[in-house]
């Protein structure tokens, strides 16, 4: 009942969109942003469509009949545009799945159940007793520290950093997976850093397989007082069991174009990921961003003019399981020499209420973006402040673009600490978003959108050398190397 009463509001969203498109003749002649940007400020669309998906359909993993309700609503809401194309690109995952998991913490006298949900990519049955070691922050120092004794263990890790040195870089909790696995660890019991009791999943695959031990994640205060007693020289033991489902699935990632005119051939790719964690609704990763791309895109079509370029919207599913569907089209880019055509690449995830935008280019990028941020902020000074910098990191959809040579950027964000502590967790709900950092995104990255694609010329990709330099210069080629993912 509760199904087909949500599937009666999406198919009314559907049709409520298909009515109310702006008359074209209606839109003031212009400036391209700041004509865009009249239409844009006043939409909650991209607000209520992720908070009827939220209500209608749940949380959208790849693979569950969730994900591809979510799919086919992003799709038909495309549809429903005035767009040039839209198409889907389908692809294969190995999608895992929960069944059920429990840790018990025994001290040789009794033993205790702790609260705790498996991350993803961790075996479809396992049970393993081990004694529990303490690794820290899982980093290659903790692992080096605690040596021999790894082997065989369950060992604690923390999934942010505790106590670390000024300056050390902290790794992904699949890197931390991996490094546990080589040192020869038998379960990873990951412990969170929010507290409140909030437990985080998310994959513990650099690749997207399966790992071969089971990995869970505790809360914070079950970590505290775990770590009180092994320091009190208490010798624990770990029992993790664990049940999962994977099977190989269909799944597409979503995409439209607004065709450009003079310089069509040139596209510019803004993309996000539609899909998101199973424990909530994902309404902050990546609704937020997912949900505003399709807004921009809507906005975008009702405009009098066209873009130079053409602009690419595309909405990928399988990114928490380990950027399948970036990777994949990537991989046909590549192999197809569509990837000189893609002049850039701009990520949301977890985007919202944008001040300014990053970069990771070769140096001309950043010398291009900062005049595009400024012209942005004379929109609404109050509302975006044009802030800009140069950074490259990983672990999002971006990753693929950025390590093919393609430059990338990012909005820099806005929003409250509140979100960051439900990322992953059983409350990444509706209820942490506010509208305004939607619509901010459609009305700023928008913007940037028509900056990008009218300008005179845009930069080149990185070559060869000079990506690699910027890795290196950013302290990223230990993760990537971890990943199997560093090009040379
Ligand atoms: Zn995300």
């Amino acid at each position: 009942m509760r199904q087909s009463s949500g599937l009666f509001r999406l198919a009314g969203a559907l049709f409520l969109a298909i009515c109310q498109h702006t008359p074209v003749e209606l839109v003031a002649q212009g400036a391209a942003p700041s004509t865009y940007d009249s239409l844009a400020r006043t939409s909650r669309k991209a607000y209520d469509w992720l908070s009827l998906s939220s209500t209608s359909i749940g949380h959208r993993l790849t693979g569950s009949p969730q994900g591809r309700l979510a799919e086919s609503f992003a799709d038909s809401l495309f549809r429903t545009m005035r767009l040039d194309t839209v198409y889907t690109y389908p692809f294969q995952a190995d999608a895992w799945s929960r069944g059920m998991v429990k840790l018990t913490l025994g001290d040789g006298a009794g033993s205790q159940h702790i609260a705790c949900v498996a991350l993803a990519n961790t075996p479809l049955e396992a049970l393993v007793d081990a004694p529990l070691v303490d690794a820290g922050n899982g980093l290659p120092e903790d692992l080096e520290r605690i040596g021999d004794r790894a082997k065989g263990a369950a060992l604690l890790v923390n999934i942010g950093l505790v106590a670390a040195a000024e300056g050390v870089p902290n790794l992904h909790r699949s890197e931390k997976a991996k490094l546990a696995l080589d040192a020869g660890a038998s379960a990873i019991i990951f412990v969170n850093q929010v507290t409140g009791g909030v437990l985080l999943t998310g994959t513990a695959s650099i690749d997207g397989a399966l790992i071969p031990v089971p990995a869970a994640c505790i809360a914070t205060e079950d970590g505290a007082s775990i770590r009180f007693r092994l320091e009190q020289g208490v010798l624990l033991t770990a029992r993790l069991e664990m049940r999962n489902q994977s099977e190989r699935v269909h799944a597409r990632n979503i995409i439209a174009e607004l065709r450009g005119t003079d310089l069509a051939e040139e596209v510019i790719v803004v993309g996000g990921h539609l899909d998101s964690w199973d424990l909530a609704t994902g309404a902050t990763d990546n609704g937020l961003g997912s949900f505003s791309i399709l807004d921009m895109a809507r906005v975008m079509s009702e405009m009098p003019f066209k873009p130079r370029r053409t602009v690419r919207y595309v909405l990928f599913m399988g990114e928490e399981q380990g950027l399948l569907g970036s990777r994949s089209l990537v991989d046909s880019y590549r192999s197809n020499g569509e990837l000189d055509h893609v002049r850039c690449m701009v990520n949301l995830d977890m985007s919202g209420n944008p001040q300014g935008f990053g970069v990771g280019g070769p140096e001309g990028w950043h010398k291009a973006l900062v005049p595009m941020c400024e012209r942005i902020k004379q929109l609404d000074s109050s509302a975006f402040a044009g802030t800009n910098s140069q950074e490259v990191w990983l672990h999002s959809d971006h990753q693929p673009f950025l390590l093919a040579g393609v430059p990338v950027i990012y909005p820099l964000s806005d929003l409250g600490k509140h979100i960051y502590g439900c990322y992953h967790s059983s409350c990444d709900d509706i209820h942490l978003v506010r509208p305004e950092a939607m619509t901010n995104n459609v009305r700023f990255v928008g913007a940037l959108l028509y900056e990008l694609a009218n300008a005179e010329t845009l930069p080149p990709h990185f070559t060869e050398s000079g990506l690699r330099d910027r890795l290196v210069k950013a302290g990223l080629e230990g993760p990537l190397r971890i990943g199997g993912d560093w090009p040379w």
